[in-house]
């Protein structure tokens, strides 16, 4: 039974809850399981080490644990996937995506802007992998016989540059290709159903929702599924018992907690664009920046993240310091509004021409929209805008 993303966000992996008689999911901490049958046991073992989950039994949480299991069934409804994979955070989930791939082939296409720390990451030569940097048009071109991965973010961190996902998914022909979704969350967009092979998501944002929790997971096919599960035994990478039960009871809240801060983005982007201490505003709902018609399409809104740059470069500093509402920090999809300085912070890491060639300028600020009233935020903008600029004529424009 396919359920619209609301019913599947309150009930996906809970249909046992009646039979166990409870009402919230069981958490179960344990490192170790008493074994009941060795042979089992032992076919259990090779199950897992070739990637599948267990029968019956358990053996040791390193190699499957039932409250994360629980949550990744719960995920991969809502991604419409066979299958997904949680790890200790969106950066391990990246790695073992990258070591998986590494098998099969040593060459990654990727698409710039991404994540500052997935730039590092693939930059930095860690992994021994080749990476070419190509543009949504030129995935096709820059693919070679040991392509294993074209790697994409869609809406992309920071500026919000969207990617047309099918259309990559074509060129890429039969090379997989992943996609950080993670700005999106699965109630604004499906990277499988339009024909990618992993959805892939910093979980530390929208899904866990309420700052409290570092994870990472992938929505897959069984076979990904089952290749990444056995990176994430060989590597360590979990996601702890606990962050899976606040993940699993995030998801309930997912579609109304984006649609509320979505719905207040909206109208931020709409009067800092009227703004005269503002240069510049990124965001997918605002006409201009999405040239190929994404949203209303490919993606259900235009989400609540939104990029500005501020008059004169540096103000932006004293912007991130004269808020008193929303809260100076990285990361996003938090209750709480939070605002951060991508060119000092999240994309310090990044290459200076590939931050200038992505638009990424010194007075770039990077906002993720809470559950605020939007009148308050508005209120707690403009007023760090009109102090940072130190100009009394200057006037919002509403
Ligand atoms: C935060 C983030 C990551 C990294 O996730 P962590 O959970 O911090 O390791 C990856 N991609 C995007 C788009 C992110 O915002």
């Amino acid at each position: 039974m396919i359920n619209r993303v609301d019913t599947a966000a309150v009930h996906a992996a809970r249909n046992d809850f009646r039979v166990l008689g409870v009402h919230a999911p069981p958490l179960d901490l344990s490192t170790t399981y008493p074994i009941e049958d060795l042979s089992d046991a032992t076919a259990d073992l090779d199950a897992m080490l070739g990637g599948d989950r267990p029968r019956s039994e358990k053996i040791y949480a390193r190699l499957d644990n039932p409250t994360v299991s629980r949550f990744e069934r719960a995920f991969a409804e809502l991604e419409h996937a066979d299958d997904s994979v949680a790890f200790g955070s969106g950066m391990a989930a990246i790695t073992a995506v990258l070591l998986a791939a590494k098998q099969r082939g040593n060459h990654v296409v990727a698409v710039r802007p991404i994540y500052g720390s997935t730039d590092h990451l693939l930059t930095c030569g860690l992994l021994g992998m080749d990476v070419t940097w190509a543009t949504p048009e030129t995935v096709g071109e820059s693919l070679r016989k040991d392509t294993s991965l074209v790697m994409i973010e869609t809406p992309g961190n920071p500026t919000l540059a969207l990617v047309d996902i099918a259309d990559v998914v074509r060129q890429a022909g039969k090379v997989p290709v992943v996609v950080d979704s993670t700005f999106a969350t699965p109630i604004l967009q499906n990277p499988i159903a339009l024909g990618a092979t992993m959805a892939l998501h910093s979980a530390t944002k929208y899904i866990g929702g309420h700052g409290d929790v570092i994870a990472g997971v992938v929505a897959t096919n069984n076979e990904w599924a089952k290749q990444l599960r056995i990176v994430r035994l060989l590597t360590g990478a979990l996601l702890h018992p606990m962050a899976a039960y606040l993940l699993h009871r995030g998801l309930q809240t997912l579609p109304i907690r984006v649609r509320a801060a979505q719905a207040s983005a909206m109208v931020l982007a709409e009067r800092l664009t009227n703004h005269d201490a503002v240069e510049d505003v990124r965001y997918p709902g605002l006409p201009g920046c999405d040239p190929h018609n994404i949203v209303g399409t490919q993606m259900a809104g235009p989400g609540a993240m939104i990029a500005f740059t501020v008059h004169g470069g540096h103000d932006a500093a004293a912007v991130m310091r004269a808020v008193n509402l929303a809260t100076p920090a990285v990361s996003l999809g938090s209750c709480d509004t939070l605002i951060q300085h991508p060119a000092g912070l999240t994309h310090r890491v990044v290459e200076a021409d590939a931050l200038a060639e992505q638009g990424i300028k010194p007075g770039m600020l990077r906002l993720s929209v809470g559950l605020e009233h939007v009148e308050d935020l508005w209120k707690d903008l403009d007023g760090a805008l009109k102090a940072a600029v130190g100009a009394e004529e200057l006037v919002g424009a509403r």
